[in-house]
């Protein structure tokens, strides 16, 4: 049942010169899996114990996109599973528990640590409990949360600071390609939004 009034959309006229897409014979788009690095932008939020969203936590659209090479654990694993398969302009909403994202909250892990042996920006110099410092371990650098601060060492909590939280995630794949050699020897991606060496 169409007539003019229906809201359809109308067929474009025909182009004169027939649109041919830069490389002829494209293959199907890539499809997300193992070895692959996909380029996302993301939102991030917080769903407390009433189900309620909070305001946006992270949002990666201002800036690039965040790349990773697929199947090597690079991102939370609930986030990996949910972009298994998807391809570039694919949209998820996610909502993972801590289990699926950054893990439960362990108690006892409040560390004391000189001050000297954190990487601080340059906009932190007076540190106060509550905010989010860099510490160089074992395992590269981490984030954790100032829970005091002294005047030569902090008392820090090492659980990652979304530890033990419900998140809510808007993903967009904005691009998805084989990885090099040389990324899947180094299991990551490289290149702008990737690492750099
Ligand atoms: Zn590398």
């Amino acid at each position: 049942m169409t007539d003019a009034a229906t809201p359809k959309k109308r067929a474009k006229p025909k182009a004169k010169v027939q649109k041919v897409p830069t490389e002829a014979q494209a293959p199907a788009r890539q499809v997300i899996g193992k070895d692959c690095v996909v380029a996302f932008h993301y939102s991030l939020c917080e769903v407390n114990a009433a189900g309620e969203l909070s305001g946006w936590l992270e949002k990666s659209a201002s800036r690039d996109p965040l790349l990773y090479l697929h199947g090597h654990a690079n991102v939370i694993a609930g986030l990996e599973e949910a972009l298994e398969g998807k391809t570039e302009g694919d949209k998820i909403s996610i909502t993972l528990g801590p289990e699926q994202a950054y893990g439960p909250r362990r108690p006892n892990s409040v560390q004391r640590i000189p001050i000297k042996h954190l990487h601080l920006r340059p906009d932190q110099k007076q540190l106060k409990a509550g905010e989010i410092v860099a510490i160089q371990t074992h395992n590269g650098i981490r984030n954790a949360l100032v829970v005091k601060a002294g005047r030569f060492n902090v008392d820090v909590d090492t659980n990652h600071p979304y530890a033990g939280r419900t998140l809510h995630y808007e993903i967009e794949i904005v691009g998805v390609r084989p990885a090099t050699p040389e990324e899947i020897e180094h299991r990551h991606a490289h290149g702008h939004g990737g690492h750099h060496h």
